[in-house]
């Protein structure tokens, strides 16, 4: 794939010529495609493509542009296979799990064209007669999105969709390691009939390509998802601007496993959660907390299922984890495991890198489980982003919600109980912004709210009513048709 910018409704090359790669986890000699490696003048050009659709594309009314984000949900289900090979090839992820991704962008695209027919406000009274006051949703402007590679096409769309059918125009700059899958997502885009300027892509790396947003004075909101490192720096940033800034960031999530648990059902919660997508989710379940009455049962099964998952190439069917994204995340994840060595947690499986055969073409980690973790330890605390699960012992319930909350993340937590009355307290106690009972940290669905609390997120949420609540403003009208001068406070108060 030769990658371009997209602006203004044209694909061009960035200004300087210079361009970047993007490879096949799973065989590093294998090229996905050569992108645009943009700089501040791109995005300045961008951004004067955004801000010049913006005054025609705010009026155009929010079902007719829901029209076109309903063409584009179906452009990508037609798509969905070719873009699920894409994804996997250019991420590694398995390829049911690409076409979940895909999935998350088809239902969002549905779900909110349809809000371009409720996109509600609110009819309040008014204390004085004659006089009407409702509230309108109005766009911010323009947006830039600024995007991970773990779920290339799924964040991808959570921004854009409910960007656009607010009303903004946008600047995207998705991940350095997946311009392939946010190229065919913006041609998709092109293809549904969206005008020029109203959706532009800028590849390229974040300081050089996703910086010159942030200092835009054009950009009116910045919406990022990625680490808390780069999260808060964004913020910092984008606060000398006053911008309106949505973060969603890491995670270090758990499943509690109490004595009552059906353990059939947490053990593959578990094994799911925390080696899906190569435990490369920002609600991979990393932290196991168990009670100790199931412990010994719980750590040897999921030790047993945690060897036999079969590791490779996510193209394979056979295949249930692929290979993390690319060296540097290798290195980070194989030093969790001296990290976790050294303070002194037991490595029950994995914790190698996987160079046999096919495997040494690409970045492979072995599934790995430390068992005897303290809650105070690095490996628990500090978001590893790989195929590492801590097993965490604790004595009761208690323990184990202050275990469960006891780091700076607050994205997803859950629980296994078959108590009712616990499963309430969990809902009630735990600190995050998605819980779970009976299921594993992950498996969120675009209807609901999606974000975290303390170091993961800023107060905002993306997905359900919250999407159109991130993207635009509300304007308070009133309409006075009394034909004088009424004021409110004054006229309708007697005089003491
Ligand atoms: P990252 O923070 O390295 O990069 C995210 C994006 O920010 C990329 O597009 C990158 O190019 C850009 N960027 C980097 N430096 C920048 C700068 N100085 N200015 C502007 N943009 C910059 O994250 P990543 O490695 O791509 O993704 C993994 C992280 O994302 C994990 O921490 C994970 O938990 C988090 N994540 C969070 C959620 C969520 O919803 N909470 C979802 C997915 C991933």
């Amino acid at each position: 794939m030769d990658g371009r910018n997209y602006i203004g409704g044209r694909w061009r090359p960035a200004l300087s010529g210079q361009t970047f790669e993007s490879r096949n986890p799973a065989h590093r000699d294998q090229v996905v495609g050569t992108f645009a490696r943009s700089q501040a003048a791109d995005v300045t050009a961008a951004v004067d493509a955004a801000a010049a659709a913006l005054p025609s594309w705010r009026l155009v009314p929010p079902p007719e542009r829901g029209e076109i984000l309903l063409r584009a949900g179906a452009l990508l289900e037609e798509a969905k296979e070719d873009l699920a090979r894409l994804m996997t090839r250019e991420m590694g992820k398995v390829l049911s799990e690409s076409r979940r991704d895909v999935q998350e962008g088809i239902d969002m695209a549905k779900y909110i064209a349809g809000e371009g027919r409720r996109m509600f406000g609110q009819t309040v009274p008014s204390e004085l007669r004659d006089k009407f006051c409702m509230t309108v949703r109005q766009p911010l402007g323009v947006v830039g999105l600024i995007t991970p590679w773990n779920f290339p096409l799924a964040i991808p769309s959570w921004k854009s969709l409910p960007a656009l059918i607010c009303g903004n125009t946008v600047v995207f700059k998705p991940a350095e390691d997946t311009p392939a899958v946010a190229t065919r997502l913006v041609e998709i885009f092109e293809q549904a009939g969206l005008p020029p300027g109203v959706l532009n892509l800028v590849t390229g790396y974040g300081e050089e390509a996703g910086e010159p947003l942030l200092r835009d004075p054009r950009v009116a909101a910045v919406s990022f998802t990625g680490s808390t490192e780069v999260g808060r720096a964004v913020a910092i940033r984008a606060a000398e601007g006053l911008k309106r800034v949505s973060l969603e960031m890491g995670g270090k999530n758990a499943i509690v496993v109490m004595d009552d648990a059906d353990l059939d059902l947490a053990l593959d919660g578990a094994v799911w959660g925390g080696f899906g997508t190569s435990g490369q989710r920002c609600t991979a379940s990393s932290r196991l907390i168990v009670h100790r009455a199931v412990l010994d049962e719980v750590t040897e099964r999921l030790v047993d299922r945690a060897r036999a998952l079969r590791v490779g190439d996510g193209l394979d069917p056979q295949v249930q984890v692929g290979p993390v994204v690319n060296h540097a995340q290798l290195d980070r994840i194989h030093g969790y495991t001296e990290i976790g060595r050294a303070e002194g947690a037991r490595l029950l499986c994995g914790g190698q890198v996987l160079r046999d055969g096919d495997l040494a073409e690409g970045y492979f980690y072995a599934p790995t489980v430390f068992g005897g973790v303290r809650p105070e330890m690095r490996v628990a605390q500090e978001e590893i982003f790989g195929p590492t699960v801590c097993i965490i012992p604790v004595e009761d319930f208690d323990q184990a919600i202050a275990v469960a909350n006891g780091t700076r993340y607050g994205l997803s937590l859950s629980i296994y109980t078959a108590d009712v009355n616990r499963a309430f307290r969990a809902v009630r106690d735990l600190e995050a912004g998605i819980v779970y009972v009976n299921a594993p940290t992950i498996g969120a669905e675009i209807q609901l709210p999606f974000g975290g609390i303390k170091a993961t997120g800023n107060g905002h949420r993306e997905a359900g009513t919250a999407a159109i609540e991130q993207f635009s403003e509300i304007k308070s009208v009133y309409v006075d048709y009394s034909g004088r001068l009424q004021r409110a406070q004054i006229d309708n108060r007697p005089v003491s």
